[in-house]
């Protein structure tokens, strides 16, 4: 048989394979059409966390982990859920292969900052997990340091992201050894590369500073909430707030509801197509068996 009839019956064998994983995973009639997968939605990443919607005051993170290998800006031992744990990591050794990096100073001038061979960019690692009465004592203690004013800088128990487990607070080596937090760190190169890679590793600039009316909470540079790289990406490149995500994927629901989609299904759908074999795996097999007679006496 010639290598074009071969070739043939290879595209009619691979379609009728495609079309027997479509039918397995039973596509929906009615199409989930938002950007952001429905599981991602539904994750419990994507859990929205701020003065309208607080945490009980037994929640914690499960499984929380020691945060381990990564240089700290505290001496206290830093604890992070285990998924966020392992995203944190990931961005700070992706830093440590970064050796020159432009970011634009305090003066509106881009620089370009250089970095040893040997360690790269360094992240230190401020806090993470943050239990309901630790908070609690942290909000004391800010308003009695702030003659009792709340500038919405330490959030009220119960409305902390740090009480879920998967925020941190990352510094660079300067900013590190102060004893405060300040907005101008958003000038330095290691916030400006966080802020322009850390959807790849899942994670999310959580308070923008041109949305604070959105957020109630004062623009942090410094903090960064993982939510999972699809929504991720999704956010930071419509420069969102996760409280106009969460706002934005209900209203998918929704739609997609009165559409006569069902929630359910579409997440069993997507639930197959993750663990479906890869297209490829057909093809594969069809190459080890090589020859124009394998395929006839398909
Ligand atoms: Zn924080």
């Amino acid at each position: 048989m010639n290598k074009l009839v071969c070739g043939i019956l290879t595209v009619i064998l691979c379609l009728s394979a495609c079309g027997a994983f479509a039918e397995e995973s039973k596509l929906p009639d009615v199409r989930w059409t938002y950007p952001v997968s429905l599981t991602e939605i539904q994750s419990k990443y994507a859990m929205l966390v701020n003065a309208d919607n607080m945490l009980d005051e037994d929640f914690e993170p499960d499984p929380l982990v020691k945060v381990t290998d990564v240089k700290r800006a505290t001496s206290a031992a830093v604890y992070l859920e285990e998924t966020a744990a392992k995203a944190l990591k990931e961005m700070f050794t992706a830093a440590s292969f970064v050796t020159e990096y432009v970011y634009v100073n305090e003066n509106g001038k881009e620089k370009t900052a250089t970095y040893d061979e040997e360690t790269g960019m360094v992240l230190y690692l401020k806090s993470g997990y943050r239990s309901y009465g630790t908070q609690s004592t942290t909000y004391a203690n800010y308003l009695a340091r702030n003659n009792n004013v709340d500038d919405g800088y330490v959030a009220k128990p119960g409305s902390s992201e740090h009480q879920t487990g998967i925020c941190a607070d990352i510094l660079n080596a300067d900013y590190a050894g102060r004893p405060t937090m300040t907005q101008d760190f958003k000038w330095t190169p290691e916030a400006q590369w966080m802020k322009e890679n850390c959807d790849t590793f899942g994670f999310i600039l959580r308070f923008l500073e041109e949305k604070e009316d959105v957020t109630g909470i004062k623009f942090e540079p410094w903090h960064f909430r993982y939510v999972g790289k699809e929504i991720a990406s999704y956010v930071m490149a419509n420069g969102m707030t996760l409280e106009e995500f969460t706002e934005e994927a209900k209203e998918a629901v929704a739609e997609f509801e009165s559409r006569g989609g069902d929630v359910e299904e579409q997440l069993a759908y997507e639930y197959s197509r993750l663990n479906a074999p890869p297209e490829s795996y057909v093809l594969d097999e069809l190459g080890e068996d090589g020859d124009a007679e394998v395929s006839l006496v398909f």
